[in-house]
């Protein structure tokens, strides 16, 4: 099966098989493993020790957000969410659900936000202390640019939280280069190509303090006392150890592969593989051109489209993709990350063509 789901993706064998094993979290052979993790994790987002903290939280990319959101804006300060897209709506519920103030900022689904789209929105909500956005919006398939936002935000002496969870990995940052972002959060299953199980959160030390997140749980400054006390390769919850196994194993292979440049360089073969052959089907993106991300492509379903039926015979002959849409109109929503080559990626369109002549009334 050629997976092209946008998370959980196509892993590696030797990534599913490094799950096949017994592990005990606190065993001295794990704890130096899971330090290396964090390690590497830390210096994938650019950030400095001692500085910088990567804080692993188990559970989906919803919780990480939530979390980062609690134990980084200060109770009492409020968020802007720019809201174009689907994942955008999730980061503004799940701050509001949390109890924090959070100022919905409108932008269409269809591109990303710009320096006006901040300045206008501050002027709004002079109040607001952090900006709250989603790098690759895995809605619609658009790109927030940190480096369009982080300069407006460091003028206005603002804060960045960065929902990284479909981008990191593949697109660049760095907590070096952007001292206005508190946060990014990211998962084990997207562009780094492990299993779901284990979310991260690289933030700035001196952004969290004690008693900050109104929840136990999700309480980001916690993890890091602990690592502080008992050692980096120390838990305070029991972990998914098999997904941090496989997490471990999915890091050698992207850094074989050439790290964060050469995945890149794959997915957005593949985006362009899709979206070309998608015109060529006579299927219309939802997204121009120039606003196209290369994590998920979304295309405008045909009038009288039966999406299931198209994802069911799709599946039938070896591809599967999203059978719901995140888009504000019906869409087809095909991911373009994973262990998926542009071989596969050719081949997947391939088939799209062929559910699609067989599927279109003739005449
Ligand atoms: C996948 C994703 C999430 C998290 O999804 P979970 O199902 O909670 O893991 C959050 N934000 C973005 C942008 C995503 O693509």
């Amino acid at each position: 099966m050629i997976l092209l789901t946008p998370g959980p993706v196509q892993t590696a064998p030797q990534t599913r098989a490094a799950m096949a094993q017994d592990i005990a979290p606190w065993d001295n052979d794990f704890r130096a493993v899971y330090a290396r993790i964090r390690e590497r994790v830390l210096a994938l987002a650019g950030g400095v020790p001692g500085e910088h903290a990567c804080l692993p939280l188990q559970g989906a990319g919803h919780f990480i957000v939530e979390a980062a959101i609690r134990s980084l804006v200060p109770a009492g300060g409020a968020i802007i969410v720019p809201m174009n897209g689907a994942y955008a709506e999730r980061v503004l519920l799940l701050a509001r659900g949390a109890g924090w103030v959070a100022h919905a900022w409108p932008v269409p689904d269809t591109r990303g936000v710009t320096a006006e789209d901040v300045e206008a929105a501050f002027a709004a909500h002079p109040e607001a202390t952090h900006f709250a956005t989603v790098y690759s919006e895995t809605g619609a398939g658009i790109v927030n640019r940190p480096e369009i936002i982080g300069p407006v935000l460091r003028a206005l002496g603002k804060r960045l939280i960065l929902d990284a969870v479909s981008a990191f990995g593949a697109l660049p940052f760095s907590m070096e280069d952007h001292p206005e972002c508190d946060a990014v959060v990211f998962t084990s299953n997207k562009c780094i190509e492990g299993l779901p199980g284990i979310a991260f959160c690289v933030a700035r030390v001196d952004a969290l303090e004690q008693g900050r997140a109104g929840s136990w749980s999700l309480d980001l400054w916690e993890i890091l006392n602990i690592a502080l006390k008992s050692g980096w390769g120390s838990f305070r919850f029991t972990p998914p150890v098999q997904a941090l196994a496989a997490f471990d194993v999915a890091l050698d292979l992207f850094d074989a592969e050439g790290g964060q440049p050469a995945r890149l360089a794959r997915y957005r073969e593949n985006m362009r593989i899709l979206y070309e052959g998608a015109l060529k089907l006579g299927l219309r993106p939802y997204v121009d051109q120039a606003e196209q991300g290369p994590i998920i492509v979304t295309l405008h379903q045909p009038p009288g489209f039966d999406l299931q039926g198209f994802v069911d015979a799709l599946k039938a002959r070896g591809v599967l993709i999203s059978n719901f849409y995140t888009t504000k109109t019906p869409s087809i929503r095909i991911g373009c990350i994973g262990a998926i080559t542009n071989a596969e990626m050719t081949q997947a369109v391939a088939i799209m063509g062929e559910v699609l002549a067989s599927t279109t009334p003739a005449g």
